[in-house]
């Protein structure tokens, strides 16, 4: 429904264009640039690159499932207003696929993962793009993002290239700190109990990434349902294994998991819910999980103090 009512409005902005009237949009931001994020993980990249010089607007909030999101109305406003958009890709917003690919024909619109050598991707079926685009989990990759971020806007914005790229270098200084501070954390887990059991398989890159395997109810994408198959299969795993904990996700509904603890129960094993995951959407403003890097460091707490 959403998209029969963006042609129209696509439309006229192709004619507004074609008659050589664009829209101002820096000026409505005080003489800023307008950047919009799809996910709160690329809006906090793009505020520590591009802050001084633009205004950031992220569409996806606190608990926001980037699977299934679809535009609002509100959205649509701001993408059409917007001088760049900049979003994850590799298929993670799987229902803004055609806006986004129209808002490429007017401005430019970056994929900021699709840009990352193929080789650093896992490869995965349950996507279109055919690779698991939950990248931000292997914080080296999300350095390689925030390069890219830098390059792009010095392409958009010339006139503070420079600008662009010493700031996205900082910004990747403090991310390659924060890899290896995850990497020795994960280390406090003693090696049997290096399982996380998650509501989806978000947890790839950072199972790759940080040596721990990763689990999850659903499929890779939120969008494919589970079934009582997947719960049994998995039932079986955290008895046999002795797994003490599982996660739930900010942005997944928590009653998959509870079924799951309730079946490993049953066996005679004692499994828990061992807290909450910020996997597809950051924690809310103001709150430590509400940057890129916050979210990361409450991921693992909570992660090492339930395995451990
Ligand atoms: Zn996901």
């Amino acid at each position: 429904m959403i998209q029969k009512k963006l042609f129209p409005l696509l439309f006229s902005l192709v004619l507004l264009y074609s008659c050589g009237a664009p829209p101002a949009a820096s000026d409505a931001a005080g003489g800023k640039l307008r950047v919009v994020a799809t996910t709160g993980m690329i809006a906090d990249a793009l505020e520590n690159i591009a802050g001084e010089y633009a205004r950031v607007d992220v569409l996806m909030g606190p608990g926001v499932d980037p699977h299934l999101y679809k535009a609002t109305q509100g959205d649509l406003k701001r993408l059409t207003e917007a001088d760049a958009i900049f979003y994850n890709g590799l298929h993670l917003e799987g229902k803004m696929g055609e806006v986004l690919e129209k808002l490429a024909r007017l401005k430019p619109v970056v994929a900021v993962a699709d840009q990352l050598p193929k080789p650093d991707l896992i490869n995965s079926t349950d996507y279109a793009s055919a690779y698991d685009p939950h990248v931000w989990f292997d914080i080296s990759l999300w350095s390689k993002v925030a390069g890219i971020i830098g390059e792009e806007m010095g392409r958009i914005d010339p006139a503070h290239q420079t600008a662009y790229e010493d700031n996205a270098r900082q910004y990747q200084k403090k991310l390659n700190e924060l890899h290896l501070w995850v990497a020795s954390e994960i280390q406090n887990i003693p090696e049997k109990q290096r399982v996380l059991i998650t509501a989806h398989d978000a947890f790839e890159y950072f199972g790759r990434a940080y040596g721990i395997e990763v689990r999850g109810l659903q499929g890779i994408s939120t969008v494919s349902e589970f079934g009582l198959r997947d719960v049994t299969e998995l039932v079986d795993f955290i008895a046999s294994r002795k797994i003490k904990a599982v996660f739930v996700e900010s942005s997944v509904p928590a009653k998959s998991l509870e079924a799951v603890v309730e079946g490993v129960e049953q066996r005679g094993h004692s499994t828990k819910i061992g807290g909450m995951l910020f996997s597809d959407a950051m924690g809310a403003e103001q709150t430590e999980a509400g940057t890129y890097p916050g979210m990361v460091r409450a991921n693992v707490r909570t992660i090492v103090s339930a395995l451990r």
